[in-house]
């Protein structure tokens, strides 16, 4: 393993020994997506099976990652017989753009259809010279909070490291040449600690000098409180930033609003919280979505201040963005306002989430739920195919 490598290193071997595994994907090509082997030793092996030098493999990778390439077409410097071969044994996209929007902010958001006609979503924000992208992690989710269209038809299936790696490189299409990604939040559609072993991989690439080159620190992974992976992600890789998605102070209401927490409750996952601060260092952060007249009353804010007043947290509440379909409302001004002076004067550092890119329903799992009311690009600027 060189040292190049970097934080990429220890995953190699789970690349290579997936390497050549036809995908079992129901209804996807049997070509090996490319972006499920980008670390060094299966682009090697890739390579060479392509008939190639594997000095090639860091042209094709540059190609890919660095140059952000749309097909084999372009990447000029590799042989024709290269270029053929690849196209012939691999895909460098599996996804087809079927919607993209993008609103006053800056905010876009693309609708992906996958090999198999499932459909995830993923967002580029901008904020000065910060771009962030937000990542779905699974087709559906099996969550089921109430309030959430991700969830509203349950969970597909868990999307592989290539698809979680190939929106970060669409997304990253869509910048200007000379700007760059610089922070990544797993808020998207599907709970991303019950696809963990797709996820770590595809962080690692994107950690990785030879990948996006986006540190650690500048990454976020937002759970509904899964506290055996959670426990797992302290053990393997607590490099992260760990966002809680708790949403009600007490297991009654919990209960309710986020049912799989029947099965956990809300001790056990604070247990598990704190290990990962221990280990991490990182500062944990809870997130709670404030809906009207359901967990927005000011004994849940003060029940709320007791759970996280001795722990080293920062609370993110966001205002409900409501789903059609669904029930639930966002709090008026004046009750977020004293929702936020309960906890604040109980010492709680407390951010209100700006929301951002609402007009296209960059809430999570609402643009695959949604067909009007939206700009839809005329061109997407992302390709459609593998070449
Ligand atoms: N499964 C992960 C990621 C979900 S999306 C989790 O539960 O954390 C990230 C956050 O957005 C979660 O806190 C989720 O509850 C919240 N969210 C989902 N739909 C929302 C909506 N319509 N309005 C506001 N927040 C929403």
């Amino acid at each position: 393993m060189t040292g190049k490598l970097g934080s990429f290193a220890h995953i190699s071997e789970l690349y290579v020994s997936n390497y050549l595994k036809k995908p079992t994907i129901k209804g996807q090509s049997t070509l090996i997506h490319l972006l499920d082997h980008l670390e060094e030793d299966a682009l090697k092996t890739l390579t060479k099976n392509c008939g190639q030098p594997t000095y090639r493999a860091a042209q094709l990778r540059q190609w890919v990652v660095a140059s952000r390439a749309g097909g084999f077409d372009e990447m000029s410097n590799l042989p024709k017989k290269f270029r053929e071969e690849l196209t012939k044994q691999t895909q460098l996209w599996t996804s087809q753009v079927v919607k993209h929007t993008q609103a006053e902010d800056g905010t876009e958001k693309i609708l992906l259809q996958l090999a198999d006609g499932g459909q995830i979503e993923c967002v580029l924000l901008r904020d000065g010279h910060r771009i962030t992208i937000c990542i779905s992690t699974q087709v559906g989710c099996a969550m089921g909070c109430v309030f959430c269209a991700s969830g509203l038809d349950g969970v597909d299936r868990n999307l592989t490291t290539g698809e979680i790696i190939e929106q970060m490189l669409l997304l990253q299409r869509l910048l200007p040449e000379d700007q760059r990604l610089s922070h990544i939040v797993v808020m998207g559609m599907g709970e991303p600690l019950a696809n963990i072993d797709s996820l770590l991989p595809a962080l690692d690439f994107a950690c990785s000098p030879d990948g996006l080159g986006i540190g650690a620190r500048r990454i976020t992974i937002s759970t509904v409180g899964l506290p055996t992976a959670i426990d797992k992600l302290s053990e393997i890789n607590a490099r992260y930033n760990l966002a809680v998605s708790l949403h009600a102070p007490n297991d009654e209401l919990r209960n309710e609003i986020v049912p799989i927490n029947k099965n956990i409750g809300i001790d056990q996952i604070l247990t598990a919280s704190d290990h990962y601060f221990e280990v991490s260092g990182r500062q944990l952060t809870f997130e709670y979505v404030l809906l009207y007249k359901v967990n927005d009353r000011p004994e849940h804010a003060r029940q709320l201040a007791q759970l996280l007043k001795n722990r080293q947290a920062m609370l993110n509440v966001i205002p409900y963005n409501p789903v059609e379909g669904l029930p639930y409302k966002t709090p008026s001004n004046n009750a977020q306002h004293d929702f936020r002076r309960i906890l604040e004067d109980a010492g709680i550092t407390v951010k209100f989430r700006h929301r951002k890119g609402d007009k296209i329903n960059a809430a999570c799992g609402q643009l695959r739920r949604s067909n009007s009311g939206l700009v839809q690009l005329e061109e997407p600027e992302v390709p459609e195919s593998s070449d």
